[in-house]
Parts: C-alpha cells; structure tokens; sequence
C-alpha cells in the first residue's frame, strides 16, 4: 500500500513541483537577463490631496516589459527577486530612476518608492538612498519611503535605526498598507512615521460598510492627533472619495484619478489634474 501511496504522490505532486521549479529558474533567468537588457519600467499614479490642493505626488510602480511576454506586474516577479537577491539591484535602480525621473517635474510634486522588506534588511539600503539623492540632485523632502508592516515584525532597534537614518537624510516615511499585516500600531509609538496608507480593502467597502468606516475614520483620526497624514489606497469611486474625505484622510490614491501611467504621460496627467481641481 506505502507504495501505491507512494506512487500516487509521485504521479500528482512531483510534475507540479517540477514545474513551479522550472518558472523559478526560468524567472531568476529572465530577472538576470532584465537587469542587463534595462526592461524594468516605472509607471506613475498620481496622490491627490482630497481638499483644495489637488495633485500632491506619485507612486512609482515598478513593472517589467519582457520581451515577447508583455508588461508584467509586480506581484508575478518581485517575490522571486526577493527569494534570489536580485531585489537589491533592482529595488535600487527603481530607486534612483524614481528620483531621476522626478527631479524634471514642478517642484512641488514629490515621489514615492516603495521598498521591499528584504531591501529594508540590506545594510545598504542608506547609502543608495543617500547616493540616489545625490546623483539626481532630487530634494530630499521630495522622496518618500514606502515600507510595510512586515518590515517591522522582527529586529526591532536595527529597523528602528534604519528608519532615523532614512529619515536624516531627509526622506519621508510611509507606512504602506496600513492594516493588512499585524498592524504595527505599537511601532506608530516608537517611530513617527510621516504618512500611513490605509489599505485598498477597507476603502473598497466604503461607503456601506460599518466596520470599514469605524477603521478608516480612526485612523484618520490617530493622523490627526499626532501630525500624520493619512492617505486612502484604491478609491475607485466618486462614492468612496466623498467618504474618505469626510472620514478625515488627507490623501488619495486610485483608479478614479488615474491608472500608474508610463513616465511620457506624467506632464498631462499633472496638468489635467490641476485643472480638474
Ligand atoms: P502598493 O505599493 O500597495 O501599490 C498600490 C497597488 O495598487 C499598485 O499595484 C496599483 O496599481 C494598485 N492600485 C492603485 N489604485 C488602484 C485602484 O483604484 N484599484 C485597484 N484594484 N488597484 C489599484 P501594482 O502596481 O501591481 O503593484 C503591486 C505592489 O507591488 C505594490 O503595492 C508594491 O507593494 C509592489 N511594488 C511596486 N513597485 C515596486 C518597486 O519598485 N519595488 C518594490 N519593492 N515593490 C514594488
Ligand atoms: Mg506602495
Ligand atoms: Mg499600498
Ligand atoms: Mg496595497
């Protein structure tokens, strides 16, 4: 019987495996290949402030043009960059053609990066910051760092460290995806972060939903209390930015203002929704 069981594992698991195994290497490959051949690109979506002030930044969201693959998102590629390394070099040239990218835009529309956990990790995530700064001449208040909750499970005084030395060269500091992780509200304590994004999963509930409007309303409300703005990922509706503005969330982000657009379209995008008000 141990062998028939034997083999049945052996008929229905080890093809699945060997083939998640291949498009692991067959990925790590590509990353590799992606690096050397430049087919990552940044695309941009804009934050919007929900009073008067209109448009206050972008989000740069890294995507990889494949050859012969098309555009892929972050979800399908980052994990693996994450399991090889290869986040580094990547979360690095992400990091600095944000701030390239951005030097050439008003002065007054800043730029966020999101940063991985296992780069957060790296002892050289300051110093390519500090350089990234440098080499593009970028203003330091420009640049936000978008970090999430899973960075500061473990390690508590070398996150804590990272973090002020992040925040001396005159970086921001964003807590990504408020309340999907194990809401770090402890670390809201010990570190002051400068924005809190609250996750796309409660403002889809909104307007209805009683639950999502008693977390969105106080969180905004702890941003009110200790200086920290607080942003609204993923409004898609008109019904869902009333809320959030209403609720108390300075900031907002998603698919009603636009879509992360490819660098060429940023200068329209700025214009249009400095018109729109
Ligand atoms: P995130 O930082 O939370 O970024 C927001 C994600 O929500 C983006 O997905 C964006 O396209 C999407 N989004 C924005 N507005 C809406 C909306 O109204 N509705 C819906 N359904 N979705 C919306 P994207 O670009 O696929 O990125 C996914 C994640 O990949 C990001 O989540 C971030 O964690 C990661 N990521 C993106 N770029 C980078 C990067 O350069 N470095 C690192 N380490 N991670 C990155
Ligand atoms: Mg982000
Ligand atoms: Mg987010
Ligand atoms: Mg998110």
């Amino acid at each position: 019987r141990a062998k028939a069981d034997g083999r049945n594992t052996h008929r229905f698991f080890a093809p699945e495996m060997a083939e998640r195994l291949k498009s692991f290497h067959d990925l790590k490959l590509g990353l590799h290949e992606a690096l050397r051949q430049g087919e990552f690109e940044l695309h941009y979506q804009p934050l919007v402030c929900t009073g008067e002030s209109g448009i206050r930044g972008f989000e740069a969201l890294i995507r990889w043009r494949r050859p012969g693959r098309g555009l892929i998102r972050p979800a399908d590629f980052i994990p693996v960059a994450e399991e090889t390394g290869l986040i580094g070099p990547i979360g690095e040239w992400a990091l600095r053609e944000a701030c390239r990218e951005a030097a050439r835009w008003p002065d007054g529309i800043g730029i966020s990066v999101n940063v991985s956990s296992v780069q957060f990790r790296d002892k050289g995530l300051v110093e390519s910051v500090r350089r990234a700064l440098a080499d593009t001449e970028l203003a330091p208040g420009r640049l936000e760092l978008e970090i999430t909750e899973s960075v500061l499970l473990q390690d508590d005084d070398a996150n804590l460290g990272t973090l002020r030395e992040l925040r001396a060269l005159g970086a921001r500091i964003v807590m990504d995806d408020f309340g999907t992780g194990y809401s770090a509200l402890g670390y809201l304590c010990r570190f002051r972060f400068d924005k809190v994004k609250i996750d796309r999963s409660f403002v889809a509930n909104l307007p209805r939903c009683d639950g999502s409007t008693a977390v969105v309303q106080a969180v905004a409300g702890m941003g009110r209390n200790l200086g920290i703005v607080i942003t609204a990922e993923g409004v898609e509706e008109q019904s869902q930015l009333d809320a959030v503005r209403r609720l108390g969330c300075h900031e907002a982000q998603g698919y009603l203002f636009s879509r992360p657009v490819p660098a060429a379209e940023v200068p329209a995008l700025i214009a249009r929704l400095r018109e729109s008000g």
